[in-house]
């Protein structure tokens, strides 16, 4: 009989015993890669102190195993502490392929666990999938996002890969799912005094709509400039919106921080409706927005490349559009309310 290969990893995010739901996302696929022929099941690898009820969960949504380290030095996540002790499962499991979710915490410890794995780590995918030849491919982003790129890994193993947060469909919960649940102990801590100590984890809430629940996305690029960023605060509050961003514009500080950038290292978003403003197009943004209802762009380039996704383009100089946008909303809005008004009289 064929030998099957080793399982299919998914390392699990948890904060304080809440599971990210890229962790069941990647469950999900795992599972299917799994039954392609991409490894022999799939499990859910889970670190953290007092966590055990996490696995009935992990098997409910997909997980034909749950390897559980429970110990106190694992409660917070640290980097040095988390790759140790994943690299020793990896040795000891030989698992064929490990995902992780590209989130801070999935980028950085994938990047570590790669290397002390000494094999290769696709970054960022945007799809996975077996092909005709029973090989692992992982869909990439490649030359500054103007192509996708399909990466094999032939020899090393196992074959490492981070996805962001909403690129697959989140399984649903199945609680008559049985699976095995494998305890382990970090014995590779063991003697092991690390220079660092997290003290807590602090999460800062974005105010306002979540950009993945809004409706209407008013998302500004480079061609916005910092002068004009603030009308793109006022539009999305008059469309009771929220505002995203695209890198440039989040490194430059016009955004409002991290969870508003939208595309590959960002937020998938689809809202009903999204509004860009000098926003190019380039793929690592769109891959973000592209299934959008309504996608209504401003550039001033007529050649931009975002107007091949758009359903309606406008070529105007943002800067000067958005005022007179925001005035025209108003005044239409201020109509539409005396309207009201008189009819109520009436
Ligand atoms: C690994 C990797 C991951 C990445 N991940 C992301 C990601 O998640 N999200 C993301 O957004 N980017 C990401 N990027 C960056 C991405 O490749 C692009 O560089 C970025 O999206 C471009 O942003 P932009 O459209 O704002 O800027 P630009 O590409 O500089 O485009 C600015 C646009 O504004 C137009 N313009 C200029 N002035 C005006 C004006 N006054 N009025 C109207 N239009 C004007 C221009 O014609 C141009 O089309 C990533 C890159 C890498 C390498």
């Amino acid at each position: 009989m064929e030998q099957q290969p080793g399982a299919v990893w998914v390392v699990v995010e948890q904060n304080g015993g809440i599971l990210a739901e890229v962790t069941l996302e990647l469950l999900g696929k795992a599972r299917d890669l799994a039954a392609l022929g991409g490894g022999a099941h799939a499990s859910a690898v889970l670190l953290g102190s007092k966590i055990e009820s996490l696995a009935e969960e992990l098997i409910a949504h997909g997980a034909d195993q749950v390897i559980l380290m429970d110990a106190p030095r694992l409660t917070l996540y640290q980097n040095d502490t988390y790759a140790l002790v994943l690299a020793e499962l990896v040795k000891k499991h030989r698992p064929e392929i490990v995902l992780f979710g590209a989130s801070y915490y999935g980028s950085e410890l994938s990047a570590t666990v790669a290397a002390k794995l000494e094999t290769g780590l696709a970054a960022h995918c945007l799809d996975l999938y077996i092909n005709d030849r029973g090989e692992f491919v992982q869909v990439v982003p490649a030359f500054g996002g103007m192509i996708l790129g399909d990466i094999l890994c032939p020899t090393a193993r196992p074959q490492l890969a981070s996805v962001k947060p909403g690129m697959f469909q989140k399984p649903d919960r199945d609680t008559t799912r049985s699976g095995e649940t494998l305890i382990e102990t970090p014995t590779v801590l063991e003697g092991y005094a690390s220079p660092l100590k997290a003290v807590r984890v602090v999460q800062s809430q974005p105010a306002g709509l979540p950009l993945e629940k809004a409706a209407t996305v008013v998302a500004g690029g480079w061609g916005v400039g910092q002068e004009a960023w603030h009308f793109l605060d006022q539009l999305a509050g008059e469309l009771s919106g929220a505002v995203g961003c695209t890198r440039p514009a989040l490194d430059e500080g016009w955004a409002a921080g991290e969870h508003a950038m939208i595309g590959t290292s960002g937020k998938t978003v689809r809202p009903q409706v999204y509004i860009g403003f000098g926003v190019s197009g380039a793929t690592h943004h769109m891959a973000g927005m592209k299934d959008s209802g309504v996608i209504i762009n401003i550039n001033k380039d007529p050649a931009a490349t975002v107007f091949q996704v758009s359903d309606y383009g406008v070529v105007a100089d943002a800067k000067e559009l958005l005022p007179v946008l925001l005035e025209k909303i108003r005044e239409y809005k201020g109509k539409s309310k005396s309207q009201a008004t008189i009819k109520c009289i009436q």
